[in-house]
């Protein structure tokens, strides 16, 4: 898969992209409690990459909207 078209589903899935190490992009979740180092410093992205960083994402249920906070029960 190319890391263009992956980073563009993890924007969809409302991760946005943070600090930058070396070749690796430390991706944080909508809600900011889950974060995944991705390394998108290669034009293709392994299987092996794609499948732990889905991983994380499904393991992460914060929601996309902020604005629903009141009733956080953490
Ligand atoms: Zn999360």
């Amino acid at each position: 898969m190319k890391t263009r078209d992956f980073l563009r589903v993890l924007r969809a899935a409302g991760w946005s992209p943070g600090k930058t190490v070396g070749s690796h992009t430390k991706w944080r979740c909508p809600g900011d409690n889950h974060s995944v180092p991705v390394p998108d410093g290669h034009r293709m992205i392994s299987p092996g990459v794609i499948r732990s960083v889905a991983a994380k994402i499904d393991d992460c249920d914060c929601t996309t909207d902020t604005k629903d906070e009141k009733g956080a029960s953490k």
